[in-house]
This record gives C-alpha cells, sequence and structure tokens, in this order.
C-alpha cells in the first residue's frame, strides 16, 4: 500500500529562518559529517524558536543537513510514511502554535 504523499502534506510550505537561530550562529556544525557536530546542532535546535517549521521543510527537502533537530541519517530511517506522519502531526502543532499567537 502507497503511504501518504508528503509532498501533497507540505505543498505551499515555505519557511525561512532568520539570522537568529543557533545555526545562523555556527552553520558549520549543521551541515558536517561528524557525528559529534550533528548532535551539537541537534541541541542547538532544541533551543530554536522555529523548530516546527524547519523541521517540517527539513522532512521535505530531503537535503542534506540537521533540519529542525534531525540529521538527514534520521530523517532517511524515518521512510516514507514515517516523514508523512511526522509531516501531519507537525502541521498540526504548527496550526495549534499559530493559533494561540493570534
Ligand atoms: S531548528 Fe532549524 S532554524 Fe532552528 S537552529 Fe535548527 S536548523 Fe536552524
Amino acid at each position: 500500500m502507497k503511504g501518504p504523499d508528503l509532498g501533497a502534506l507540505l505543498s505551499g510550505f515555505r519557511f525561512n529562518p532568520t539570522s537568529r537561530t543557533p545555526c545562523a550562529a555556527q552553520p558549520e556544525l549543521y551541515f558536517s559529517r561528524n557525528a559529534a557536530h550533528a548532535r551539537a546542532a541537534a541541541i542547538g535546535c532544541s533551543h530554536c524558536p522555529f523548530l516546527v517549521e524547519c523541521r517540517l521543510e527539513g522532512l521535505e527537502r530531503g537535503e542534506y543537513g540537521v533540519w529542525g533537530g534531525l540529521s538527514h541519517n534520521q530523517r532517511s530511517r524515518m521512510g516514507s510514511k514515517g516523514r508523512a506522519d511526522e509531516a501531519r502531526r507537525l502541521l498540526l502543532r504548527l496550526a495549534q502554535k499559530q493559533k494561540e499567537a493570534s
């Protein structure tokens, strides 16, 4: 059985990180192939106010690097159904966050 369509779930979604994010301060950690760097990057993400938006972007893009606290390998291991399930969960969290802010 085919899993949910991640592209359809995230169509139109675009995240623009700001210069105030932890990754902007230390970009070398976020695109390093060193596992210790990736773990340090994920800790930075846990303090970032854009974690939900960034993780969604990372799930959609499939690019190398740490996005929203998840490394490329972690996102790959989730599989397409896992990524779509996570995207659905994050979209609900984002909607709740936006509702609380309004
Ligand atoms: S959550 Fe995204 S924007 Fe925030 S520090 Fe991590 S990689 Fe950067």
